[in-house]
């Protein structure tokens, strides 16, 4: 039977027969060097080395000229979004899977989502969707585009790399470019992803990713915008240190501004960690293999990167053939102590957006009923080689 079988393997995998996470941090670099340094120094605050260490990290790892270390995944979407040009009244479009925060940063500017389908084999915004929406509802007035049932202005369009898989992001910029719609990529779980030689979350006009206790890296809570953009970053670095004007002493504030930097503590850890990334990924990918393996053959279809893109696998997904046999697949290994999870509500589904616009949802709904995420931790025995 499948779902025994698979608590067999991820056992054999992981080498335990204790509790299997989803996913687990593992800290096998200069974490506690790091950490310990903040401390004798003092700096443990929004002020410190490891904040302006960890933003060059960032840019050298991503490609991106310039990148803002902020508190988490949730604020850099938020600050991205305002920084893209996001207003109240606005509209802002986004797929209909994906994990609540971006819908939520969309409404902390005060606009309203729009809920697109996404694409059976990404699992990502699906262009051809995204084409549809905004040549049948929408149309270009001088440089603004706007949805012509509403008469709101579509102030931007947040696609999604979902567990890390890139998405078809050279298309939607393209398809973005036409309508005037600034793209702002929700890299949260896609550090280390790459199409070509390109780095995701560089494709937008703005780029997020998330440093929270479950992604690929972690620094307990944290986040990163990255543009090319250089008006934009020192926009997006003055507004998240509360748009406080510099001065030795005196406080003055330039405009309505956000308490969302990273302290350096976090961003001790965050460096650390970005140190092992490489690492991670390999680890991973190998995991990826060997569960793919296992899958071959068997009435479940393993979700992999598109040819052309590098995904980093930082949460692998399987679909199983019913909604009735994922739950059932649920229900055996948990129960077995192999922890397993269906995929996020849509977002229309959830009471706060239970009125937003939606157009045609009917692959976000086929995954949602059969898709599975399974133990992706990095496997710390074989990244230290024992
Ligand atoms: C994790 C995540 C976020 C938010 O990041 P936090 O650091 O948890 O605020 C946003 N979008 C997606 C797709 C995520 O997975």
């Amino acid at each position: 039977m499948l779902a025994r079988d698979f608590v067999g393997e991820a056992r054999r995998l992981f080498e335990t027969d204790d509790f299997i996470p989803l996913h687990a941090p593992v800290f096998v670099g200069r974490e506690k060097e790091f950490l310990m340094d903040c401390v004798d120094s003092t700096f443990v605050s929004s002020v410190g080395k490891f904040v302006d260490r960890l933003e060059a990290m960032v840019c050298e790892f991503t490609g991106a000229k310039y990148s803002v270390a902020v508190s988490n995944g949730t604020t850099a979407l938020h600050i991205a979004l305002l920084a893209a040009g996001v207003k109240s009244s606005n509209e802002v479009i986004m797929p209909a899977l994906t994990f609540v925060a971006t819908a939520n940063a969309a409404s902390y500017c005060g606009a309203d989502p729009v809920f697109l389908d996404v694409e059976r084999e990404t699992l990502g915004l699906c262009p051809m969707a995204l084409r549809k929406f905004l040549e049948e509802q929408c149309e270009v007035r001088g440089d603004k585009c706007i949805n012509r049932q509403t008469g709101n202005v579509v102030s931007a369009c947040v696609p999604v790399h979902i567990f890390g898989h890139p998405c078809g992001i050279e298309e939607v910029v393209s398809i973005c470019d036409e309508f005037s719609v600034p793209v702002v990529e929700d890299a949260a779980e896609s550090l280390g992803s790459k199409i070509g030689q390109k780095h995701t979350g560089t494709y937008g006009q703005l780029g997020t990713f998330s440093f929270n206790g479950n992604k690929i890296v972690t620094c307990g809570g944290g986040g990163v915008i990255v543009t090319d953009d250089s008006d934009l970053a020192e926009w997006v670095k003055h507004v998240t240190t509360t748009a406080k004007a510099p001065h030795p002493y005196k406080y003055f504030h330039t405009e309505l501004g956000y308490n969302y930097r990273l302290p350096n503590l976090n961003a001790a850890l965050a460096c650390a960690q970005l140190e092992s990334i490489d690492n991670f990924i390999y680890n991973k990918r190998e995991l990826a293999d060997r569960y793919r393996h296992f899958f071959d053959g068997r009435s479940v279809d393993f979700v992999e990167e598109r040819s052309g893109s590098a995904s980093n696998y930082w949460l692998n997904a399987i679909i199983l053939p019913s909604e009735k046999e994922r739950d059932k697949f649920l229900e055996t290994t948990n129960s077995a102590g192999v922890m397993t999870r269906p995929v996020w509500e849509l977002m229309p589904q959830l009471p706060m957006y239970q009125h937003a616009q939606c157009y045609g949802l009917e692959n976000a709904e086929w995954i949602q009923k059969r898709l599975v995420n399974i133990p992706s931790s990095v496997r710390p025995k074989e990244l230290l080689g024992l």
